[in-house]
């Protein structure tokens, strides 16, 4: 099973695609995650790729399918896959199509979710990560259970990323809605799109995703 999460920065796509690797055995693999990683580390490709994602730009197509080709060529998701923050754009759309063609897979469900821009700024805003295990949390929407203790691993060490400022995220929305959107149409006209109320409650965002799994 190949399914993309498709949404704007702030819905909910990362929140929901760990549920998906904890639940179903699929194999999450996040471009913004990988990137991240790679600036963290000070590659060559992290090198290349940090002034656009200060910036709110997209990286370039070469980067972007570089760093997802890699781990799609390794063949480590024997479930499938989730992507996450890829494609971004319709050439990134056709080169994906391509690299599955060549291990006999291709996209089964692209699940949009739906979500107003105006509400973005404030997850953004108050999301933040456990820096040991990479839990996500919010402030507003997703405190952890004891305050400044990590519900999964126990850490009181967290990290926000120097992209979620308000600046940027205009920018990011803004590349959202002329690069990435039109993806939308591109997986309607195949036959694989379909939506899930984005602004509901991270738990029904769920329920709304596992129906959308069992009527495929
Ligand atoms: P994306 O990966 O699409 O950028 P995230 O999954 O990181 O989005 O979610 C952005 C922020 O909003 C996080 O802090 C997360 O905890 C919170 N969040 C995710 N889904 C919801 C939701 N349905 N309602 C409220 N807050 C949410
Ligand atoms: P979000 O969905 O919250 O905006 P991501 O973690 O998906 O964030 O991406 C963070 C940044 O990494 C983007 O603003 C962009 O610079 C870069 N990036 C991630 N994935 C891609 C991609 N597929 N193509 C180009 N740039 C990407
Ligand atoms: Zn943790």
């Amino acid at each position: 099973m190949i399914l993309i999460l498709l949404g704007p920065p702030g819905a909910g796509k990362g929140t929901q695609a760990c549920r998906l690797v904890n639940t179903k055995g699929l194999v999450q693999l996040s471009t913004g995650d990988m990137l991240r990683t790679a600036v963290a580390s000070g590659s060559p490709i992290g090198l290349e790729a940090k002034a656009a994602m200060d910036a709110g730009q997209l990286v370039s197509d070469e980067l972007a399918v570089r760093i997802i080709g890699q781990r799609i060529a390794a063949g480590e998701g024997e479930s499938g896959y989730i992507l996450d923050g890829f494609p971004r754009n319709l050439a990134q759309a056709e080169a994906l199509e391509a690299m599955l063609a060549k291990q006999d897979m291709n996209v089964d469900l692209v699940v949009e979710l739906k979500v107003d821009d105006a509400a973005m700024s404030r997850r953004i805003a108050g999301r933040y990560t456990c820096a040991k295990c990479n839990e996500g949390y919010n402030d507003s929407f997703k405190p952890p259970r004891v305050k400044g203790i990590c519900d999964v691993c126990g850490s009181d060490r967290f990290v926000r990323r120097p992209d979620d400022n308000e600046e940027t995220v205009q920018a990011r929305l803004a590349a959202y809605h002329e690069q990435t959107a039109p993806l939308a149409k591109y997986y309607a006209q195949r036959g694989v799109l379909r939506h899930v109320d984005g602004m509901a409650g991270i738990d029904e965002v769920w329920r709304q995703i596992e129906a959308v799994l069992e009527a495929a």
